[in-house]
């Protein structure tokens, strides 16, 4: 056999003008992904087009077209060197059988490591698996150091390495230390988590930190013999669909299971696994916050991000750990990174009153905890814990919908009827500072921009604050206590059935104060596919900005049942979400959704320092993103009312003014009524033909099928950029100076008749038009903020579905509300 001119190297290694074939790619399963999609994949014949000393990147030549790779990335990429062979690059089977099968054989070389519990059977499996007889023994600590045994399987060469047992990879014993810097350093190719099946939860905290450093995993579920005879139960297909890979059950003492478990590994390895996929443990909101602002700053350094996985090492640092943070001590950015990682965990201190570390093993217990909810059935039933006794009642089968229907009616009962005690107080205020303004300053643009645009645009808005504070307080209750898990935990089921995860239960909640955090909450989905659906109907989820306009018209056109029809609207959003949903699943998302872990975090008392900050944070948030939109707005918006100032028609009527005030037959009574209705005419007419009035005129013809005029076309194309502006628009359109006495805007709504065209004369709302009008802001175009967030999470084009079906949606629905309407 002809020896291939050296041993495996790395492809940095490799001389300008050199060739070589791809053996093996290290490092972890993000990074070898990205350097596969480059067109590095085993087998694949590279030539090094020029590798200067020092120098970076390096550039190749890989399936015909040029590459560069960072050193530190060819680092990572073992070769076999073939320059001294006859290659044709059209052709690449010209190497001759017998180097083609070296290489082969060189690539086909796995390492795999034992890691696990002490006591879990890793000895036994190894020496099953290799022949080998070390000792095994019923006490920790008999492996001390790690032994490595070969083996050939099925054409592959094994090199198993059986690693001291520990109960976690931290940095507390120097077993714990020797495990992860063998994982993270010696990047064995597949790690065999070796766990024991009868001690399930304590296990499976080991392997939720091998699933945060990304490595490729296969599980042995051993002592199965146990298991079997305890009566215990569980479906460890279905629990390994949701870790992310394959659990194969084994007797590691008796050598059961061993050869499932090779062919396993040989599967992975060979990325032929289907079940295999990278899940993310969700920390929970404020962690997951700070470990993507942690990231953003290890990632800057490449060269760290190709050995380890960012996430991983985002966690560690929060968990201050100090090996971690000597990773970065040669990086440009340790600095910026210490004090990054520094002001993350003071925060997540003040936050929690916990330790990073604690909060997260918490979060690490909760995912365990989820997962074996749904798979695992012990045949009696252990002492339970308060939190396991607390889920009994508010999980069980009958009791969970009730309470959590209860909960959401009396956290909108709440929003609703206690906001509305200091949105009194503020619409007061509002009313005292628009009269004090125009006691002192006189009249003219400027009191006109600020009372009508400004305090009356920011003002309409401001009201809502109160509800938007208490929908979000009761939401951060839900997240702090870990009822939010348990809600999406009761919904999975259902929201199954229209193609969704029961955690899309969350943004999808959320949706209802607003859709802008509500599209960021959409994060907790892993699936792509899953955050998408939840992302589309979140509009339809009716957002507290949408309250405003829904108050003002039930109030004008609907004397009883104002409550019902309230709750209504609110049902013909969640009734068009499904419907949405249920027609996405079967046409745009077909593929089933995927299984993953609901977090079950341990129930905790809220504290109220920790409610008041997260309020706060969500409150500020809201108030920068809408408040800098909604004054633009409402700026923009009387300025396009308010010019041009004159046009032909008021022309006219300004004169006929100038000539009732010179008029001495009428008595001042007479003067002034006419006076006040010529004014009235006139503030009319300027409007009709302002900018706005255009504006609408023109898009008018597409909204008259709705029953609406061209007022109602206006606002609706201002609340695009929030929709309470929809009301602040009214309040500027509908509301016209009346010189004598200011008619209220509801007043002026039920008053409002057409002034021309084919329903001259007639009544512009009627209880219909009002009720289509309503539907139309429940469900068309989301407002900017929204538009922009979607864009940034999911990119434009999903910004443009998202936009164009809800207006579609909106006006096919109100186009048939409104036309059936009125053949009643
Ligand atoms: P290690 O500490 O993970 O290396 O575990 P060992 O391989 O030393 O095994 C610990 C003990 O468990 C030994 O007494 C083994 O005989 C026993 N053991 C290993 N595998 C199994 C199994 O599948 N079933 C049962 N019942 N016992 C096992
Ligand atoms: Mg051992």
């Amino acid at each position: 056999m002809p020896m291939l001119r050296s041993e495996v190297t790395v492809l940095s290694d490799m001389p300008s003008e050199s060739r070589c074939v791809i053996v093996k790619i290290n490092g972890h399963g993000s990074f070898r992904r990205r350097i596969m999609e480059m067109g590095f994949v085993k087998g694949e014949v590279i030539t090094v087009v020029k590798n200067a000393p020092l120098r970076d990147p390096i550039e190749y030549k890989v399936m015909g077209s040029h590459v560069s790779l960072r050193r530190s990335e060819a680092s990572h990429i073992e070769v076999a060197d073939v320059s001294a062979y006859a290659f044709d690059e059209s052709k690449p089977e010209t190497f001759t059988e017998e180097i083609r099968q070296t290489i082969k054989e060189k690539s086909n070389v796995i390492n795999v490591a034992l890691v696990g519990n002490p006591n879990c059977g890793k000895t036994s499996f190894f020496n099953h698996s290799t022949g080998m007889h070390e000792k095994v023994g019923n006490y920790s600590g008999v492996t001390v150091d790690a032994k490595v045994g070969t083996f050939q399987y099925n054409g592959y060469t094994i090199n198993m390495i059986d690693l001291p047992g520990t109960y976690s990879i931290t940095e507390y014993s120097p077993e714990e230390l020797y495990v992860r810097e063998y994982i993270t350093e010696q990047c064995p190719d597949i790690v065999l988590n070796v766990v024991d099946s009868s001690n399930l939860e304590r296990n499976l905290f080991l392997t939720t930190q091998l699933i945060d450093m990304h490595v490729r995993v296969v599980m042995a579920l051993n002592m199965y013999d146990e298991f079997e005879r305890s009566g215990n139960l569980l479906d460890y297909a279905y629990l390994g669909s949701m870790l992310g890979f394959k659990i194969i059950p084994t007797t590691a003492f008796k050598g059961i299971g061993i050869t499932e478990v090779l062919d396993t590994i040989i599967d992975t390895y060979e990325d032929r696994a289907d079940t295999h996929k990278h899940v993310h443990i969700n920390y929970g909101t404020d962690i997951e916050d700070e470990i993507a602002r942690i990231k953003q700053e290890i990632v800057k350094d490449k060269s760290i991000g190709d050995k380890y996985s960012p996430r991983y090492l985002s966690l560690k640092l929060l968990e201050d750990d100090k090996t971690t943070l000597e990773i970065f001590r040669h990086s440009d950015n340790y600095k910026a990174i210490e004090s990054v990682a520094e002001h993350s965990r003071r925060h997540l201190r003040e936050v929690h009153k916990e330790e990073p570390s604690e909060v997260i093993t918490n979060a690490k217990y909760g995912f365990i905890r989820g997962a074996l909810k749904e798979t695992y059935r012990p045949a009696q039933h252990s002492t339970a814990s308060l939190s396991q006794r607390i889920d009994n009642i508010l999980t069980n089968r009958w009791l969970g919908f009730p309470i959590l229907f209860l909960f959401l009616y009396i956290m909108f009962q709440t929003t609703f009827s206690l906001g509305a005690i200091p949105q009194g107080w503020i619409e007061t205020g509002v009313e005292m500072l628009t009269s004090w303004f125009t006691d002192i300053i006189p009249a003219g643009m400027f009191s006109d921009l600020l009372i009508n645009g400004i305090v009356e645009g920011v003002g309409s808005v401001l009201v809502f604050l109160p509800n938007i504070l208490i929908l979000f307080l009761f939401i951060s209750i839900m997240e702090d206590t870990g009822y939010m898990a348990r809600a999406a935990f009761i919904m999975d089921k259902l929201m199954h059935k229209i193609g969704l995860h029961g955690k899309s239960f969350i943004p999808l909640l959320i949706g209802f104060g607003c859709s802008v955090p509500a599209i960021m909450a959409t994060r907790i989905l892993e699936n792509k596919k899953d955050r998408i659906m939840t992302m589309l109907i979140i509009p339809l989820m009716s957002c507290s900005a949408r309250l405003p306009v829904y108050l003002l018209l039930v109030s004008a056109f609907f004397a009883k049942n104002q409550a019902l029809i309230l709750l209504g609207l609110y049902l013909a959003g969640i009734v068009l979400a499904i419907l949405v949903a249920l027609i996405m699943k079967k046409t745009l998302f077909k593929k089933d959704s995927e299984q993953f872990v609901l977090e079950l975090p341990p129930y905790r008392f809220p504290s109220l320092r920790n409610l008041g900050i997260h309020i706060w944070d969500r409150a500020s948030e809201y108030i920068k993103k809408i408040s800098s939109v909604i004054l633009v707005a409402s700026v923009v918006i009387w300025a396009l009312g308010y010019f041009p100032r004159t046009n032909e028609q008021t022309d006219i009527i300004d004169q006929q003014i100038a000539l009732l005030s010179i008029n001495q037959t009428l008595t001042d009574q007479q003067r002034d009524a006419q006076m006040a209705s010529l004014y009235l005419q006139r503030s009319l007419l300027q409007k009709e033909n302002s900018y706005i009035g255009i504006i609408g005129k023109t898009i008018e013809p597409i909204m008259r099928p709705l029953g609406f005029d061209w007022k109602m076309s206006v606002s609706l194309v201002t609340g695009v950029a929030a929709k309470e502006i929809v009301v602040s628009s009214m309040g500027i359109l509908y509301k016209v100076e009346d010189t004598e006495n200011i008619t209220s805007l509801t007043k002026a709504l039920q008053t409002e008749v057409y002034a021309s065209g084919p329903r001259v004369g007639q009544k512009v709302f009627t209880p219909l038009v009002a009720l289509a009008f309503m539907l139309f802001v429940l469900l068309y175009v989301p407002c900017t903020a929204t538009v922009i967030t979607c864009r940034k999470e999911f990119g434009r084009k999903w910004a443009w579905v998202m936009s164009i079906y809800t207006f579609a949606l909106a006006w096919l629905v109100s186009f048939a509300v409104f036309q059936i309407g009125s053949l009643f």
